[in-house]
């Protein structure tokens, strides 16, 4: 975090190189998503999503980030993030959270999914957790779409709160957002400046203007959002054992509108509900 190396905005040739690596990423994560299944184990989806990725003409971008050697973090039940690859055998009813990155070209995407495997004996279980992961990913879709109207970044974080109370007002619910950890610029580092809160903050933030590239990433669980890390240096997970969601896109900001570049249709389906069309990058 905190990295500067391609400036907060981007120029619009800057913003073109910006797609490609979106579709890498997006490509990784749809391998992924197809082995999310029971009785895989989290390294086998792994390496599916290098594969992908690599295919697609891109690298993974998380092998780069110092000691991490993996292309995915799959993330699994009161893990929220960060979680590594590994031996562990996917189960009936998990909440499994998997976060991608791609780079292509110079440039970066960063994307991240929450998928629930079915699980008949624990019907109620699953169902609080397809709801949990709903509304996280409904929480990035208002977070994006806020971006077309904001005026300032703070105003993203107050839209994706805003979503979270809102739907957890209609079932009596309050659940937690993480406050520890939170999206960031995106260019030629994964991880640029600005933080992207995901809650509410009194300052105002960075203008939102042509050539923003944000990666936007609700962290949201059932309980509280107070969380340790494992061990192993790197899983974040829930204190109170709740289960966690994770949702994330790399989302541009260019002249004529926004782009979500890791998504094929730019974001239009996931924009739709709040009366936003996404405009390719010009
Ligand atoms: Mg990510
Ligand atoms: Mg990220």
């Amino acid at each position: 975090m905190g990295l500067f190396r391609s400036g907060i905005y981007k120029t619009p040739q800057q913003l073109r190189r910006m797609v490609a690596p979106g579709l890498a990423t997006f490509a990784g994560l749809e391998a992924a998503r197809t082995l999310i299944v029971a009785g895989n184990t989290t390294e086998q989806i792994d390496l599916a999503a290098e594969r992908a990725i690599i295919a697609a003409g891109g690298a993974s971008n998380f092998k780069l980030v110092p000691g991490y050697r993996h292309t995915i973090c799959a993330s699994v039940n009161d893990e929220v993030v960060h979680g590594i690859p590994g031996s562990r055998v996917l189960a009936p009813g998990d909440i499994v959270s998997i976060d991608c990155g791609a780079i292509l070209n110079e440039y970066n995407g960063d994307s991240a999914i929450t998928v629930v495997l079915p699980d008949p004996s624990r019907p109620e279980l699953v169902a609080e957790r397809e709801q949990l992961s709903r509304i996280t990913e409904g929480s990035l879709w208002a977070g994006i779409a806020s971006l077309m109207t904001a005026k300032h970044l703070n105003q993203v974080g107050a839209a994706i709160e805003g979503f979270i109370e809102n739907e957890g007002d209609k079932i009596r619910h309050r659940f937690g957002i993480l406050t520890e950890y939170v999206g960031h610029g995106i260019g030629t580092s994964m991880h640029e400046d600005p933080a992207v809160f995901n809650y509410r903050v009194a300052q105002k933030g960075v203008e939102i203007k042509p050539g923003l590239c944000l990666a936007i990433e609700p962290m949201v669980v059932v309980g509280s959002p107070e969380t340790h890390v494992l061990g192993d240096d790197w899983t974040v997970a829930t204190n109170d054992g709740s289960s966690a969601s994770h949702w994330e896109h790399t989302v541009v900001v260019h002249a004529d509108g926004i782009w979500v570049t890791t998504a094929p249709d730019g974001g239009a389906a996931g924009l739709a509900a709040f009366g936003v069309t996404p405009v390719p990058v010009p």
